[in-house]
């Protein structure tokens, strides 16, 4: 087949995964998690909202960032109101705030099916769900409310399959295309999620480490080995290199400057990234990072005097050029 056909194959194929990643970015940080825009519906005022939001935090049911805590989960309705101590509210007001935490709850990766308009809250139709093609047709618009559509599902898209082909271009059709085509989608959906949130899901970086050490045993040759014992060793001196590096300059941070400087998060997702890496580009990874992190935040800083800089885009963009260039880096650095 000539290489153009798989090549335009797997763009097709990345900008359908890229529509997923589009899902997955917007509902995994939302799963259980609530904002105080939420609670303007039934309170009316923003003074008020605030009250229900502190009250929520009092009473143990959603942490500062409006995550919802395992504890309302497990109560049940009765116990809920009885724990919950709003003052000068009645029940019905207490039934309504639940009922947002609740439906914040119910909002999963599969769940709802259908694809809607964050803002209206209409089901998408299938033919406006076309990766990049739908965007440019409704120019930008929801088909029902005319809010604007964010260009970042546009871009999610064009760039995840654009990483796809590229990984072909590098390794063919290969074990590790597939396996660093999966983790790349995993840099994706990291990188905008902790853009926005400041926080990497558990689903991404706990699943991806899984992911890392069994792909390692089922294709050891992605740490040059035909050992699947020794492949095994090799992935789990990665997870170490990868998260045992991000922790400690964590910990020296904390030292030094008196304030939490990198989240557990940034941790566990390279350990997922040295897992499939390998401890000697982790550690690449680790060195590189803060070049492309101190660029971009220092422009980050200038425009928008942002104070928390997320750590796992740059993490993610150190990650996907080791992937390509890696190798070679180390042997130029090392003469190995
Ligand atoms: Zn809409």
């Amino acid at each position: 087949m000539p290489g153009i056909i798989i090549k335009s194959m797997i763009f097709i194929f990345g900008l359908l995964i890229g529509s997923f990643l589009n899902v997955c970015i917007y509902r995994m940080p939302r799963s259980g998690k609530v904002e105080k825009e939420d609670f303007l519906k039934i309170s009316g005022a923003q003074e008020q909202a605030d009250k229900i939001w502190q009250d929520l935090i009092v009473s143990g049911y959603i942490d500062e960032d409006g995550f919802v805590e395992r504890k309302f989960k497990k109560l049940r309705n009765k116990e809920k109101e009885e724990g919950f101590i709003l003052e000068g509210k009645d029940m019905r007001s207490k039934k309504q705030i639940f009922d947002i935490i609740d439906h914040s709850c119910e909002l999963s990766i599969d769940e709802p099916k259908r694809s809607f308009c964050p803002n209206c809250r209409k089901q998408v139709l299938w033919y406006d769900n076309i990766p990049l093609i739908s965007y440019l047709m409704l120019t930008g618009r929801c088909r029902f409310c005319h809010k604007p559509i964010v260009f970042r599902y546009f871009f999610v898209e064009f760039l995840t399959a654009a990483l796809l082909v590229i990984l072909y271009g590098k390794f063919g059709l290969t074990a590790h295309f597939f396996v660093y085509s999966l983790l790349s989608c995993a840099l994706v959906a990291a990188t905008f999620i902790d853009f926005d949130f400041q926080i990497i899901p558990d689903e991404i970086t706990l699943g991806g480490l899984a992911a890392g050490i069994v792909s390692s045993i089922i294709f050891p040759q992605l740490h040059n080995t035909p050992l699947r014992m020794q492949a095994l060793i090799y992935s789990i001196l990665g997870m170490l290199a990868g998260g045992g590096s991000i922790y400690l300059i964590g910990r020296f941070g904390e030292i030094i400057f008196k304030k939490e400087s990198m989240g557990g998060g940034d941790v566990k997702f390279m350990a997922m990234i040295g897992s499939i890496l390998g401890w000697k580009l982790a550690l690449l990874i680790f060195f590189l990072a803060p070049f492309f992190g101190a660029v971009v935040g220092i422009i980050a800083r200038i425009t928008k005097g942002a104070e928390v800089i997320p750590y796992g885009p740059y993490l993610s963009l150190a990650a996907f050029l080791v992937i390509l260039w890696g190798n070679s880096i180390l042997k130029y650095l090392f003469y190995v």
